[in-house]
């Protein structure tokens, strides 16, 4: 069960997951999940248990912040809500941009941190980690993706932004790697069954 409520989280979610588990969507009507915890990881279990709680079925979820050198690490935990409690994307993408103005390229360097997690009903629980480093660009560029992917020029890309690289963005994303880095862990025998 897909713990997301985010429209644009959970279709980048099933397309990457779609060719290794069957995943469904989050039950309309179940209350927002209040993301309180002071780590990714804390925020994701948070979503991941709330679902599973409810539903009986192993829930997924992921939490992800972009985390800025030049701004000591922020927005972070606090992406969603950086420009204030009830931000959109483009209140959040133009506070970074006006808290970036006469930062110079070299030093726009960031990355995005995603946690993806699993819970399952007996309490076990799956997490993975995906990272990808890049830089904040000065004006946004592209239509493509959601939140501050107009701005972020990953390092291992040729220079132009996640949205303007569609679905080529998840082959380096930070939910890409992290979602990739859990579904392996599926396929993965428990020890006693390695020998
Ligand atoms: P969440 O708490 O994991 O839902 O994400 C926090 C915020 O980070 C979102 O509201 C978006 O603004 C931003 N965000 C999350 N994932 C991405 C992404 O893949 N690209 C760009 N921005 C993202």
């Amino acid at each position: 069960m897909l713990a997301s409520a985010n429209p644009d989280k959970v279709a980048e979610m099933e397309l990457l997951l779609e060719s290794v588990v069957e995943v469904l969507p989050r039950p309309v009507g179940l209350p927002d999940v209040v993301e309180d915890g002071e780590t990714l990881e804390a925020n994701a279990r948070l979503k991941a248990e709330a679902v599973c709680r409810a539903t009986n079925c192993a829930a997924i979820a992921d939490d992800t912040g972009l985390f800025v050198d030049a701004l000591g690490g922020e927005p972070g935990v606090r992406s969603a809500r950086y420009a204030g409690e009830n931000a959109g994307y483009a209140d959040n993408l133009m506070k970074l941009l006006a808290d970036l103005d006469g930062v110079t390229p070299p030093v726009r360097s960031a990355h995005f941190r995603t946690v993806a997690m699993i819970c399952y009903p007996d309490g076990n629980e799956l997490v993975a980690t995906g990272t990808v480093e890049g830089r904040i660009a000065e004006t946004p560029s592209g239509i493509g993706g959601f939140g501050y992917d107009s701005v972020f020029i990953p390092d291992e890309g040729d220079g132009t932004t996640f949205a303007e690289m569609a679905d080529d963005k998840h082959r380096f994303s930070h939910r890409g790697r992290a979602l990739r880095a859990l579904m392996s862990m599926l396929n993965t025998p428990p020890a006693s069954e390695t020998g």
